[in-house]
């Protein structure tokens, strides 16, 4: 008789969740213990869930510190067999919770869920999913506890998919077993306008397109792995970024609607702890400009902006920025550069300066963005450094310890707190 109570209909509206939870959601044994809870609560509401989990919080950096004091240089591939044991260790740990409360759970490894890799040791990029372990499981009705960060090469090497990665698994399945929800949880509660601890009237975004979140997260908000949305964007995998530990409706992550043109600005975000070197005196000749940014590209010096001016008396001078632990590397590499350049040219340095960047899909279609922005910095009394700007996005330097004055001003002038009218 008991099969027959496994006969309950099915019902239309289950849906296929695949929810991944951060390092710090899994940090400890009682957020496991609540993870499990929460799982048990989306598959008691009818769903069937696939959970992708990081390494509990630290156990990554952890692993990485003992292997550099082994040594200085420890072999990439070592380093991928070694991280990757952090996540193995969730998965069993978070199964195990499940089963403790009655929920059917299998842990699953990356190559176990098929993930096949390729590129570069600690630098993994998903080549293909095979989904059939993950499927049959799935027709078990089991809940899968996947390991996040990980996948194999197709002759079975470990790969990792680079710090983060486990954003990266989790939407990467969603498409692969075409889930119908795919939830990001994690300890913040979505993206905001702004960072709220800086802005405090800052407010969470129900939705944001990918091309918005790329270049928030690329001028400093760090709530995502930049990767992990670009191949949602490629795939055209829709998700949502929310908390772990509340029910709060997120912020969904998707493809640009024509509605979304309506708002000129969609978030803020800012970066500190920038550097400026500008090179002067720099002969108005074809070529310069490759010799100087080779020379910067060749000592893997990470660039953000890089702004030049018309030469005038035959001279130009270009400016960039970059990360403040990077300039001593940048003055070495420039320097054998500036010999062959001639006398006149010459290499100046600016630290403690910080990015401040306005960015919307809007401000393709409104004009005065600009204005507006460098308005409200000179109201507050702020001295604006470099401008730059992409169609989506207005990007300028100000003292790093006038940010987030800064940062407050560009949001009260765009009325970003309030929600706009549609
Ligand atoms: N555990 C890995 C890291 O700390 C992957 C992740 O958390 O997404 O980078
Ligand atoms: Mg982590």
């Amino acid at each position: 008789m008991d099969f027959l109570l496994n006969c309950a209909p099915f019902s239309a509206k289950m849906a296929l969740i695949v929810q991944k939870y951060g390092g710090t959601s899994v940090g400890s044994l009682d957020r496991m213990r609540n993870v499990a809870a929460r799982l048990k609560r989306t598959r008691d509401e009818g769903n069937q869930v696939v959970a992708v989990v990081s390494a509990m919080s630290g156990v990554t950096d952890g692993l990485l510190k003992m292997a550099h004091e082994l040594t200085p240089t420890p072999s990439e591939r070592e380093l991928d067999v070694l991280v990757s044991t952090g996540e193995q260790q969730s998965i069993a740990l978070v199964a195990i919770a499940l089963e403790s409360i009655g929920v059917e759970a299998a842990s699953i490894t990356g190559r176990q869920a098929g993930i096949f890799t390729t590129g570069s040791h600690t630098r993994g990029r998903i080549l293909d999913i095979d989904p059939t372990l993950m499927n049959q499981l799935l027709a078990e009705d089991k809940t899968l506890v996947v390991a996040g960060f990980q996948g194999v090469t197709p002759s079975g090497m470990i790969h990792t998919l680079g710090r983060g990665g486990s954003d990266l698994t989790a939407i990467a399945i969603a498409s692969a077993i075409k889930a119908d929800v795919c939830q990001i949880l994690t300890d913040v509660d979505g993206v905001y306008t702004c960072d709220p601890r800086i802005v405090p009237n800052a407010r969470k975004l129900p939705e944001i397109s990918y091309d918005e979140m790329l270049e928030m997260a690329s001028s400093g908000s760090k709530v995502m792995q930049s990767r992990s949305v670009e191949f949602a964007k490629k795939y055209g995998v829709i998700f949502e970024v929310r908390s772990s530990l509340n029910n709060n409706p997120g912020t969904l992550v998707l493809e640009e609607h024509p509605a979304m043109e309506n708002v000129v600005i969609r978030g803020i975000s800012i970066e500190r702890s920038q550097a400026r070197v500008t090179v002067i005196g720099i002969p108005d000749a074809p070529g310069m400009s490759g010799r100087i940014l080779g020379a910067l590209a060749d000592a893997e010096i990470n660039l953000d902006m890089i702004i030049s001016n018309i030469a005038s008396d035959g001279f130009a001078r270009h400016s960039f920025t970059m990360h403040s632990n990077d300039l001593g590397k940048a003055q070495a590499a420039l320097k054998p550069v500036l010999a062959e350049l001639g006398s006149g040219a010459k290499v100046e340095t600016e630290s403690g300066i910080a990015k401040l960047s306005a960015v919307g899909i809007g401000m393709r279609s409104h004009s005065g963005v600009a204005a507006t922005m460098f308005k409200a910095l000179g109201d507050a009394g702020i001295n604006i450094g470099m401008i730059s700007t992409s169609e989506i996005k207005i990007a300028v330097t100000v003292d790093e310890r006038h940010i987030e004055e800064a940062a407050r001003a560009v949001h009260d002038a765009f009325k970003l707190d309030q929600e706009p009218v549609a």
